[in-house]
């Protein structure tokens, strides 16, 4: 049967890493798996997902999220997606689809944007999940954990601001600020 699995948390929480400790079993127990990212995440590679320790594995850009449920084999167990959160509209209709195929779909992204507000489907993928692991990281000011994300005062005001430590900061609730 298939199942949808969330990994989500500010950023430099481990999302990425949490989703290749899964991928990492999946190789263990020889079930084949599939993983994305949007080709808008270039940040460290283009067709690696990197977490911020470095730890990496390759996965196949895409453009659009219905894409995944024409490149998916019949063999795959497991399809797995980092930085969901980029994703337009429909990547809550192909979750459901690759679902309904038995798939069991490992979901990574940012719960929430640098605003504080669910960020693109991840809501929706959120509530209708068998299981949410939401992570946190460390805050960059009092060392407390971290559920949010801070982008500093001094750069881009779209919603979708590829970066790094050069933009962000994880913080705690008291030490965030939209
Ligand atoms: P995510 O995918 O959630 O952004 P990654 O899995 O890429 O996170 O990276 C997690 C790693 O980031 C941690 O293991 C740690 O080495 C590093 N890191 C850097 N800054 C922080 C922070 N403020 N809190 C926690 N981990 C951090
Ligand atoms: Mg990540």
């Amino acid at each position: 049967m298939g199942k949808i699995e969330v990994i989500c948390g500010p950023m430099f929480s481990g999302k990425s890493e949490e989703l290749m400790r899964r991928l990492n079993r999946a190789l263990i127990a020889k079930r084949p798996f599939q993983l994305y990212k949007p080709a808008a995440d270039s940040r460290y590679s283009k067709d690696e997902v990197v977490s911020h320790a470095g730890k990496k594995m390759k996965c196949t850009p895409i453009q659009d999220a219905g894409i995944m449920v024409e490149l998916v084999e019949k063999e795959t167990k497991i399809v797995a997606i980092d930085e969901a959160q980029f994703f337009g509209p429909g990547l809550l209709p192909t979750i459901l689809s690759l679902v309904g195929a038995g798939k069991r779909v490992m979901v990574a992204g940012l719960d929430m944007d640098s605003d504080g507000v669910p960020f693109g489907s991840m809501g929706s993928v959120m509530a209708m999940a068998e299981s949410i692991t939401k992570l946190r990281a460390v805050c960059e000011v009092c060392g407390e954990d971290a559920t949010h994300t801070y982008r500093r005062k001094d750069c881009d005001t779209s919603q979708i601001l590829v970066g790094e430590k050069d933009f962000y900061e994880a913080r705690c609730r008291a030490h965030w600020i939209p």
